[in-house]
Formats: C-alpha cells, sequence, structure tokens
C-alpha cells in the first residue's frame, strides 16, 4: 500500500502543465492566468478628485475665507484653466484635479451663494486626491499562475488589456462502466441502477477548470469498451468509473492496457477507496476510479481535482483547512480515513464532527456533508475541541 501523498505524486507525473492561449477578458473567469500582466497605463491616470467640491490652493485652506468660482471640472471633463489663488474650481468625482489645485475641499464644507463660495468654521485635514499612479503604475505586474476571480478581470481591464493568457482548459472524458447501470429518467430493470457518477464527476472537473465530456456507458465487454475508449480520443484526462478492481468483470484494466496504457494499479492507505488504476494512454493521463459513488467521488477530490490544476500551471495539492473537533473521534486505522463532515461556524476556526454514518455507499450522507474530515493513518483518539484538518467539498 502506498500513502496518499504518494499516490498524489505519482498521479501528477502523468500530465505536463498545457500550454496558453488568449481569450477575450469576458471569457477570462475562473481561467487560471498564465503570464504575468503589465499595466499598460497609470491608474488614476492623473491626480483625481475623490469627493464632489471645489478644488482650491492650500494657502486658501482658511475658516471662513471666501472664494471666486473660476470653472467646473467632471469626469471626463477636464478643466483647461488653473485654480489661481483666491479661487476655486467646482470639482466632481473622478474629475482630474486643474494645475494648481492642491486640495479638494467638500461640497458640504461650503457656502454657495452665485459666483462664490465661503469655506465653513470645520475644515478636514484630508485633501481628497487620489494621485497619480496610486493604485498602479505603468509596469506594475499581476503575477501568475493565479485563478482568475472578479476583481482581478476587473485590474487587467484597468490595465488596458481586452485579453488575456490563460492555461488551456484540460478535456476530461468521463466514461461510467458496468452491465447493470442505465441513464438517470430511464426505467431500470429490477437489476439495474442508475449512473449517477458521471454527474458529480463532471461538475466536479468543470468546477476546477476542466471541460468534460460525459460519454455513453460502456458495459462489462471489450467491445463496448473499446468504443468509449475511441470515444474519448481527443482528451486530455480519460476518467473511467467502475470495473478497476479484480472482479470477473473489471476489465477496464484489461482492454486499457491491449490499448497501451502504462499501467500503474496502486493500492493506497484510504478509507474510503479502493485500488486506483492510473497511467497515460497514448496522449492522455488516465484514472480508473472505483464504481462506488463516496469512493469515486472523495477519490476524484483527492487525485482529479489536484491533477486538473497541475495541469493548468497551479499547484497540485490538497487544499487542507483547519477547523476545530465538534465531538470526540476515535482512534483512526492504518489509512487516512477521508469522513464524511460537516462544519459550523466557530469562535475563530469552524467547528467540524462527522456525519454518524460513515457507509461509503451512502450519497444522501455526502450529500448533506460540506468537508472531508481527514484522519491520518494511525492517528490517535481526539478529544472535543482538537485542531484537525479538513477538506472543503
Ligand atoms: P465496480 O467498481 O464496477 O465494481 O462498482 C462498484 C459499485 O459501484 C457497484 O455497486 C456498481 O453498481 C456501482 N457503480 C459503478 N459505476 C457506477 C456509476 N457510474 N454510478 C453509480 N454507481 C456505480
Ligand atoms: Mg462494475
Amino acid at each position: 500500500m502506498i500513502s496518499v501523498e504518494e499516490a498524489l505524486v505519482r498521479v501528477l507525473a502523468l500530465a505536463d502543465p498545457l500550454p496558453g492561449e488568449r481569450v477575450a477578458l469576458r471569457q477570462a473567469a475562473g481561467r487560471v492566468l498564465a503570464e504575468p500582466v503589465s499595466a499598460r497605463l497609470n491608474q488614476p491616470p492623473f491626480d483625481a478628485s475623490a469627493m464632489d467640491g471645489y478644488a482650491i490652493r492650500d494657502a486658501d485652506h482658511l475658516p471662513g475665507k471666501g472664494l471666486a468660482v473660476t470653472g467646473e471640472a467632471g469626469a471626463g471633463h477636464a478643466f483647461s484653466g488653473r485654480v489661481d489663488p483666491g479661487a476655486a474650481v467646482r470639482i466632481f468625482t473622478g474629475a482630474p484635479v486643474p494645475e494648481g489645485g492642491e486640495r479638494v475641499v467638500l461640497q458640504e464644507d461650503v457656502t454657495r451663494d452665485g459666483a462664490r463660495i465661503t469655506l465653513g468654521h470645520r475644515l478636514e485635514n484630508s485633501r481628497h486626491i487620489r494621485a497619480l499612479g496610486q493604485d498602479f503604475k505603468v509596469g506594475d505586474l499581476l503575477s501568475a499562475p493565479r485563478r482568475l476571480r472578479p476583481a482581478d478581470l476587473a485590474l487587467i481591464a484597468a490595465m488596458n488589456w481586452p485579453e488575456v493568457t490563460v492555461s488551456r482548459r484540460p478535456v476530461v472524458a468521463i466514461l461510467s462502466t458496468g452491465d447493470e447501470l442505465v441513464m438517470p429518467g430511464e426505467d431500470p430493470r429490477p437489476d439495474q441502477i442508475i449512473a449517477s457518477n458521471g454527474f458529480a464527476l463532471a461538475a466536479i472537473a468543470e468546477a476546477a477548470g476542466a471541460e468534460a465530456r460525459l460519454l455513453p456507458i460502456a458495459r462489462d465487454d471489450e467491445a463496448s469498451l473499446r468504443l468509449g475508449f475511441e470515444l474519448a480520443e481527443g482528451a486530455d484526462v480519460i476518467v473511467t468509473i467502475g470495473g478497476a478492481s479484480v472482479g470477473d468483470h473489471d476489465i477496464v484494466g484489461r482492454v486499457a492496457g491491449d490499448l497501451g496504457l502504462q499501467l500503474g494499479f496502486w493500492k493506497i492507505a484510504m478509507r474510503p477507496g479502493k485500488p486506483l488504476m492510473a497511467g497515460r494512454l497514448g496522449r492522455a493521463a488516465m484514472l480508473g476510479l472505483p464504481g462506488n459513488p463516496v469512493s469515486a467521488i472523495v477519490c476524484a477530490h483527492l487525485f482529479l481535482v489536484p491533477l486538473l490544476a497541475h495541469m493548468q500551471g497551479l499547484p497540485g495539492r490538497h487544499d487542507l483547512r483547519r477547523a476545530r473537533l465538534g465531538t470526540a473521534v476515535e482512534a483512526n486505522g492504518p489509512r487516512t480515513h477521508y469522513m464524511r463532515a460537516r462544519l459550523t461556524a466557530g469562535d475563530g476556526l469552524p467547528a467540524i464532527a462527522p456525519m454518524a454514518s460513515q457507509d461509503s455507499a451512502l450519497l444522501t450522507i455526502l450529500s448533506q456533508a460540506d468537508a472531508l474530515l481527514v484522519r491520518p493513518l494511525g492517528d490517535g483518539p481526539r478529544a472535543d475541541g482538537e485542531i484537525v484538518d479538513y477538506l472543503p467539498f
């Protein structure tokens, strides 16, 4: 048996990061930035007023001082004149501060009478001017790699780029196998069940930035599996579900081997789970997941998600977070146990408690879980309140 960490290292070795591609900024949300972005201009591009008010000189900033209003500056409407001594220019938020203007007094701090204003008796210290380049300057960088969040898109747009270079999305082909499987909405015979796993795996892959292709179900025979692998042609990752243990009908490994799979078949010291099949098949990485829904979904989180991150140029590691146990847990055995668990808001760290049932066949429990509580192999009993690791789920 190998550890989860060792298995992850081997999975990541199955694929290299994919090349970058230019996409319009509108298509870039959630994609991984592949090259740093360099600002093409200063932001703000000029000294800008942060408030609605009057631009004046510092020397005129005296309680009760009277000033002549000699012009107006608005956003997108610069005033070409100057702010002279004894004068004020009406100014609005976002407008360039005219030459000579040293501060902006708030409109609420003056009284206006025709073309004159009188400053109030309580004046603010702040100048209310955003200096040229205060946000970023020409050549400032947004670093890569990073998964682009909405604020990153706004920043890249403000840096004056309509396009950006992101890692190509990995294409993931998902192949469910089994004579007993039918698609949801069909009319299963009494000895059949619904092929549910593919829907979770496609969603997991898409949330991890991939393009998922859910292939037609393959039967437990050679011809059907070969057809399935043919349909997976062109994918960067092929994920098979089921048929990967040592049962009579578990022929996925054999057929993939005939097609040239450099097969790795590892027993991993984890629960839930079964052996994980992995290798390279043609130009694709292949992961053979167990058919048991909970095992398949947990294995996808542990191995497929980091693989997809790695292929997009991000570190392929587990997003371990910390929580405080909301209940005592017993000692763990010789396998890392990923317990289905629930999080609740805590004082500081969230509180985590494993679900009462850890039966790995129960999708209802999995659907109520929002975390996998990580019990390291050989870990002793843990008391209520101790700090533990979890994976968000
Ligand atoms: P296997 O790994 O093929 O031996 O399958 C283990 C268990 O998972 C069996 O009970 C299968 O019926 C079930 N199973 C296999 N594939 C799927 C799937 N795509 N969706 C739901 N259950 C599945
Ligand atoms: Mg099967």
